[in-house]
């Protein structure tokens, strides 16, 4: 293959030998998934990775250093190699740029400073989509789960990849992912026929959204994930403002979120025309905001001291609850 599944129909550049090599990898899925498609005789043919390697310490060689772009001809792939890697899918070669290599996870892409976070989650689903490749039977949960282990790599390299903002609306990928399911949201209801790639930012946004909670108690503090999710972007967004405009598959990212955290506090922030979540959800999906008022209880499990002035509500709470008792 001499092309990317990025490229333009007619494209006629001639690819560096990484990018190329980097395309032969095939991710390799359990056999639940696209059975048919992944037989380990049709993955392991070519020993692509061998190839994909050999490639990257012949350019080493030529005194390249890693945080440097790839020396392609194409602007759009004029990348870090870990940024390639992973907007691609390439989850095989993640990893091992990073745990073999020392590739630097937070490194930053020279024109947009974006980490290889933002653009997995600008181009992974594009990249998987393509007719081009073998992946376009892959079913949305492969799909997902290539999605899920790309972050994953990054992510315990790296957890302020959550947080990071690129240089172009100051987005976090939060916010990306965020107006690609509004996107998808949209189309979806301009055609009325239930779209894939709506169910593939719904499912990711979701998970992405475990990875964050996941961390909390180990590297991250209760704190530290509402702050990750409470960053203003350019236009003065938080990425919950953009998911709730996506009506109903908005509403059901915005209930799980609430339900994990136990508290519907981060759906009370306000954006820079002083909206709160909740006021464009009861615009965008009406109804449903009663639906995001999560019942209290969660709160008690809460450290107190993460939030400001939340101490007297739980006392408020335990006495309102004191009076229900008697
Ligand atoms: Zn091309």
């Amino acid at each position: 293959m001499f092309h990317t599944p990025l490229c333009p129909k007619d494209c006629e550049i001639r690819h560096h030998d990484v990018i190329t090599s980097l395309q032969a990898l095939t991710p390799r899925f359990s056999s639940a998934m696209n059975a048919a498609i992944f037989s380990p005789s049709r993955v392991t043919r070519g020993n692509n990775k061998d190839d994909f390697k050999k490639q990257v310490h012949k350019l080493l060689a030529t005194g390249w250093k890693k945080d440097k772009n790839v020396p392609e001809n194409s602007k759009d792939f004029q990348l870090p190699l870990l940024h390639l890697a992973s907007m691609f899918g390439k989850y095989e070669a993640v990893d091992w740029l990073l745990n073999e290599e020392n590739f630097d996870a937070a490194l930053r892409s020279s024109s947009s400073n974006e980490t290889a976070l933002h653009l997995v989650v600008r181009h992974l689903y594009k990249a998987l989509l393509s007719e081009s490749t073998r992946l376009e039977n892959m079913s949305i949960s492969a799909k997902v789960s290539n999605f899920e282990k790309v972050v994953s790599l990054l992510i315990v390299k790296e957890v302020s990849l959550f947080w990071a903002k690129d240089g172009l609306n100051k987005e976090t990928p939060f916010h990306i992912l965020a107006k690609h399911l509004l996107a998808a949201n949209s189309a979806e209801a301009d055609s009325g026929i239930e779209d894939q790639c709506l169910a593939f930012y719904s499912k990711s946004f979701n998970m992405i959204l475990k990875l964050l909670l996941a961390e909390e108690d180990g590297r991250l503090s209760r704190k530290d994930i509402m702050q990750a999710l409470s960053i203003r972007n350019g236009d003065g967004d938080t990425p919950l403002h953009i998911v709730a405009k996506a009506t109903k598959h908005g509403y059901q990212v915005l209930k799980f979120l609430v339900k994990s955290l136990g508290s519907s506090d981060l759906l009370k922030l306000k954006n820079e025309k002083s909206l709160t979540v909740l006021n464009i959800v009861n615009e965008c999906y009406p109804g449903h905001e009663k639906d995001l008022i999560v019942e209290e209880e969660g709160r008690k499990q809460l450290d107190p001291a993460d939030f400001p002035g939340s101490k007297c509500c739980k006392i408020l709470f335990i006495i309102s609850g004191l009076i229900q008792t008697y």
